[in-house]
């Protein structure tokens, strides 16, 4: 197995497969993606359907950077496993990911001086040392890094994502890893939080009929590490919520009917100018429609499940 995270960024431009040339109905869903669209169908089309562009973000670029300094410093022996070698691999990381996506040297374009950039390098290596005050990777040895999963359910959905890391114990036991650079959830949010692992775990589950023993948040934000010791029952209830967000999708795909749902996450969306509640127009829907007649007697339109997600959702810096 490996690990990832699929919430390095939220935006779909960074881990998503390549946009294909004529727009196709949705067949997979991601942690990220379905977060989307409990958060807002609207935004999930936009996002999947439409495929419309969204401009890199300085929180979710630090993601992935932070992401991938903490990926590779696994590379090194476990006794050289430091803050100071982890934080020396952040320029050579940060070129990498300017090399792969040329479009982040927008990010800092109107930074001359190079200060904006100084100080977003420091706030990474901040997240950085962070990590070493919640794990000691000189005692870790993971099973997988950055781990693309995919399986498919008994109905034909097929799950997918990436996560960052798993490690697993002599005894066969089985946690999953994923760290956030943002702040850990109140309480009440916790759940929503907890929903990309569940997803993560039923897909280890599918694929090695093994129920992970523990979900593992680590918050570098904040400085916190949130667990969950998942049981089956848990697994077989995010499948089922999947299925039901999977038929939501499927409806809303056929109808063309993507409801808005205004949050105050609207405040990260880079849509707001194709969004109706913010005045502007959806670009025409690209995918054939269920006629009107199929409509009278057809299903009524899609709602997208409760997330649960709260603030923390998916737009935001994770
Ligand atoms: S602005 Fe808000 S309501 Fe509109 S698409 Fe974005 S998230 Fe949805």
């Amino acid at each position: 197995m490996e690990s990832s995270s699929e919430d390095v960024t939220t935006a779909p431009a960074v881990r998503d497969a390549p946009a294909p040339a004529v727009a196709t109905p949705p067949t997979s869903l991601s942690p990220s993606r379905a977060g989307d669209f409990m958060q807002c169908p609207l935004l999930y089309r936009f996002r999947v359907i439409d495929r419309l562009p969204e401009k890199p973000s300085p929180a979710a670029t630090k993601g992935t950077l932070v992401h991938a300094v903490l990926e590779r410093l696994f590379d090194a022996p476990a006794a050289e496993r430091t803050a100071p070698r982890a934080k020396s691999l952040i320029p050579g990381q940060w070129d990498r990911l300017r090399e792969s996506r040329p479009e982040l040297t927008e990010l800092f374009a109107d930074d001359p001086e190079g200060e904006r950039l100084a100080g977003w390098l420091t706030e990474a290596e901040g997240l950085v040392e962070r990590w070493f005050s919640l794990e000691d990777p000189t005692r870790l040895e993971p099973a997988e890094r950055e781990l693309f999963v995919e399986t498919e359910l008994d109905s034909g959905l097929r799950l997918r994502g990436i996560i960052d890391r798993v490690d697993v114990a002599p005894t066969g036991e089985v946690r999953i890893v994923d760290y956030k650079t943002g702040k850990a959830p109140r309480p009440e949010y916790a759940e929503g939080a907890l929903f990309q692992m569940k997803f993560y775990a039923l897909v280890v589950w599918r694929l090695k009929q093994v129920v992970p023993r523990r979900l593992q948040l680590v918050y570098l934000g904040s400085g916190d590490v949130l667990t969950y010791d998942p049981v089956l029952a848990d697994l077989e209830r995010v499948e089922r919520k999947l299925l039901a967000l999977w038929e939501a999708i499927r409806q809303a795909t056929e109808t063309g009917d993507w409801r808005p749902r205004p949050t105050k996450l609207c405040g990260w969306c880079d849509h707001r100018e194709h969004c109706p509640e913010f005045g502007g127009t959806p670009p025409p829907y690209p995918l054939p429609v269920r006629s009107a007649g199929a409509g009278a007697d057809g299903p009524p339109p899609a709602r997208a499940p409760e997330s649960g997600t709260g603030p923390q959702g998916r737009m935001g810096p994770d």
